[in-house]
């Protein structure tokens, strides 16, 4: 089946054109700068060269107009009719209780994304504009739902309540939630199947360290805890977001500076983890120079980052009640040598040992600990987009095998 996969943002739509049998994009782009006189779009069919177009894209349902027309391009497309597009599947992000996997988008489940707005307020709206854009110009097409937040849906209780008066959970929906679902689920699938053992018989720790940063424990194929919360700014610190943090420091910078809700909001969002700390830069490669060079904040802000993943890993280990497999993956994840080997390291007694040598030479889906680490360590790279063709393929089949 071949499979358009759409990850739309407010401005920027994200797609990959997947065939599923061979696992391979077709094609792979980004339209940004939407609702400009000056949008992009970049394209990239597969083994050809990066294509780049400049025009006005003054909306999501004009920007899908476009991605299809260069999928259909004579010079630079993959396909000869729209009709070689079998299915579309749409990254949604919050699919708050209601969704604990992905769905066929019926009118129905349009309003339940709807509905859970309130929860994402910056990108279930985009999410929905993309959905809508895409039916106009593919009114024949299957669409499905793949929510960032469903495979931790499930997670007990305990792990999804927080110390708050019950009633605001029942009231606002108050509750842990987690993100980067699809691409916990995914890493922690690949790991399984690089250990060789069913994946309901391992514990896992899956730490997706991007420009947003989170961590899952994985039991059993589950995800029983998240470092994100009710939204993504919990838990890890990361480019530009807090994480953790004393609820009282918010109220007391915000009597002590004066910050309205939205420039409180703005500071723990935009202005704080690692560009906060080191006064540098948002981007650990920029930070790793700057360690390098002997930079203290930097240094600091390195070592708060990596401190706090070590910690998060002490946490799930306990709350499984032992530890298989640590993967990391994500920009951060798969290509940094010196935060691999710091979260790694003085951490024998749970039994992980890393090997610098393969840390150091890590190519693909890999083990990056010693042969005697009881616990193994992989750097696995995500794929968030095969994951979506992917159910949007079984989800579609399983509706035509309906009919
Ligand atoms: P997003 O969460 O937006 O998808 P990515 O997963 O691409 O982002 O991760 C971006 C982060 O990965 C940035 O902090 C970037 O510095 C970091 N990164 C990318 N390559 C390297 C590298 N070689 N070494 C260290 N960090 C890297």
């Amino acid at each position: 089946m071949k499979v358009l996969v759409l990850n739309c943002g407010s401005s920027s739509i994200k797609y990959q054109f997947i065939d599923t049998t061979t696992q391979i994009a077709l094609a792979k782009g980004m339209v940004e700068r939407i609702g400009m006189s000056s949008a992009v779009l970049t394209h990239t069919p597969y083994g050809k060269e990066k294509i780049r177009i400049v025009g006005e894209i003054l909306d999501h349902t004009i920007a899908i107009e476009y991605v299809i027309a260069v999928l259909l391009s004579p010079n630079h497309g993959v396909i000869k009719n729209k009709k070689e597009i079998d299915a579309v599947g749409h990254r949604v992000v919050h699919g708050g209780e209601t969704f604990s996997g992905s769905v066929l988008i019926t009118d129905q489940v349009m309003n339940a994304i709807k509905e859970n707005i309130e929860l994402a307020p910056l990108h279930n709206p985009p999410n929905i504009k993309g959905i809508l854009a895409a039916k106009e110009h593919l009114p024949n097409t299957p669409q499905v739902g793949v929510f960032d937040t469903a495979f931790h849906v499930k997670m007990p209780p305990r792990a999804y309540l927080y110390g708050i008066p019950y009633e605001l959970y029942r009231k606002y929906k108050i509750r842990r939630y987690g993100f980067h679902g699809t691409s916990h689920r995914y890493v922690s699938e690949r790991a399984a199947k690089l250990i060789g053992k069913p994946i309901e018989e391992l514990k896992i720790i899956t730490a997706h360290l991007g420009n947003g940063c989170s961590m899952a424990a994985v039991e059993g194929g589950k995800s029983i805890d998240t470092t994100m919360g009710f939204t993504p700014l919990e838990g890890l610190i990361m480019g530009t977001r807090s994480g953790d943090i004393d609820p009282s420091v918010i109220l007391y910078i915000m009597a002590k500076e004066g910050l309205s809700l939205s420039e409180a909001n703005t500071l723990l969002n935009k202005h704080s983890g690692l560009i906060g700390i080191s006064g540098e830069s948002s981007d650990m490669r920029e930070i790793e120079e700057a360690v390098k060079e002997g930079n203290k904040k930097a240094k600091n802000a390195f070592d708060v980052f990596n401190y706090r993943i070590k910690k998060y890993i002490g946490a799930y280990t306990a709350a499984m009640n032992g530890l298989d497999a640590l993967v990391f993956t994500g920009g951060i994840g798969e290509n940094s040598v010196m935060v691999r080997k710091e979260v790694c390291s003085n951490m024998e007694y749970l039994g992980i040992i890393l090997d610098d040598n393969r840390n150091e030479n890590v190519e693909g889906e890999c083990l990056i600990s010693s042969d005697d680490s009881k616990v193994k360590v992989f750097r696995i790279p995500t794929n968030e987009e095969l994951v979506i063709a992917l159910d949007t393929e079984k989800i579609v089949s399983e509706q035509l095998s309906q009919v």
